[in-house]
């Protein structure tokens, strides 16, 4: 199938992205204990993006609001005194490049530095801080507090490309706190520099060629201009980034994804684009803080090359653990069964996260 096109969203391309969203209703009925057991309605949708592959099941309404967690237990059990990110350990504990990559052992700017992972799970998979302080909450994560860190990043990537010439796709990517995997308090990104994507990457740069063979359109423009039109799921912008809630989450909490209009490479993104993904981020950190919520995973991909098949972009979700047991966010339908459930509905989370921007 060919279907071509000019000017704003056409209908055939917007066919095309209808159908790869699709959705699915389903009533359930039960005996209710605590109304007399009566008869009650359960409704679910059952969602499946086609372009990330996840299917969520959505549930509305069955998440009860979160308490203020009592970061003391995790201050106290990661202290700043055994903290290799801290500066008294940081020299002495945190490895080195050799010298063919960084000389110098360790990239630097300015309040960041980035240097191996001691626990690789990458040829290549760098840990980036951006500040010698120990625990930096939700609403102290500034722009100006994370610029250096993710500026050093790109610092990195820059000089493994020209190291290394088969290198092609990196990513950013931040597990904040113990419930998104976090094994330390103190605040650092994750750099994966490879020759191959990761499974999502690839899906997602095979999803948009197929879309151009056949729209002979940039999936990333048409979902923007989708999501836009469509006014559900469209949060807003901050400069070169657009910022939207996913039809179909990978987290208990929902998933907020960012792309970078028209940016086709990692080395087209500069100084004040970080500065726009940042601004957009702070909004999204004092979102979960208004919640409760103190801990997301984050991810930013992108080619070295070139590449119409991958715009620069990226997703945060929201983590926790459920009360009073410590709860993972994670079951049996994510692990065994790969499909998520998921209490939040996109389009109210998306009005809640327009108000922020
Ligand atoms: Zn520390």
């Amino acid at each position: 199938m060919t279907i071509r096109g000019n000017g704003n969203m056409m209908q055939n391309s917007r066919l095309l992205m209808d159908s790869m969203y699709g959705k699915e209703l389903t009533v359930g009925k039960y005996l209710d204990p605590f109304k007399g057991f009566e008869e009650k309605e359960m409704h679910f949708e059952t969602r499946h993006d086609d372009i990330t592959g996840v299917t969520c099941r959505i549930l509305p309404g069955r998440l009860r609001a979160q308490v203020r967690t009592d970061m003391n237990p995790y201050l106290e059990k990661s202290p700043e005194s055994a903290c290799p990110f801290c500066p008294d350990l940081f020299d002495k504990f945190t490895p080195k490049f050799t010298p063919d990559i960084c000389r110098d052992g360790k990239f630097k700017r300015g309040s960041a530095a980035l240097f191996p992972n001691a626990f690789p799970h990458s040829r290549f998979n760098g840990v980036a801080i951006f500040s010698s302080k120990h625990y930096l909450s939700l609403p102290e994560l500034s722009v100006d507090v994370m610029r250096d860190g993710f500026l050093v990043c790109l610092d990195y990537f820059s000089r493994m490309k020209d190291v290394f010439s088969l290198l092609d796709f990196c990513s950013i990517n931040w597990n904040y706190m113990p419930p998104a995997g976090g094994g330390l308090i103190h605040p650092h990104l994750q750099t994966v520099v490879a020759e191959a994507p990761t499974n999502l990457v690839k899906k997602m740069c095979e999803k948009a060629k197929n879309y151009h063979d056949m729209a002979g359109r940039n999936l990333w423009r048409d979902i923007m201009d989708y999501e836009k039109e469509k006014d559900e799921r469209y949060i807003g912008k901050t400069g070169a980034v657009e910022w939207m809630t996913c039809f179909a989450p990978r987290g208990m909490l929902g998933e907020i994804r960012f792309i970078f209009d028209g940016k086709t490479s990692i080395g087209s993104l500069n100084q004040d684009d970080i500065g726009d993904l940042l601004s957009g981020l702070c909004r999204i950190f004092g979102y979960l803080d208004a919640k409760n919520l103190f801990s997301f995973n984050l991810g930013l991909y992108a080619t070295f090359a070139e590449n119409d098949h991958l715009y620069v972009q990226g997703r945060v979700v929201p983590r926790f653990v459920l009360q009073p047991l410590g709860t993972s966010d994670s079951n049996y339908f994510e692990k065994i069964h790969d499909e998520i459930i998921c209490p939040v509905v996109p389009e109210e989370q998306c009005r809640e996260l327009r108000d922020l921007f």
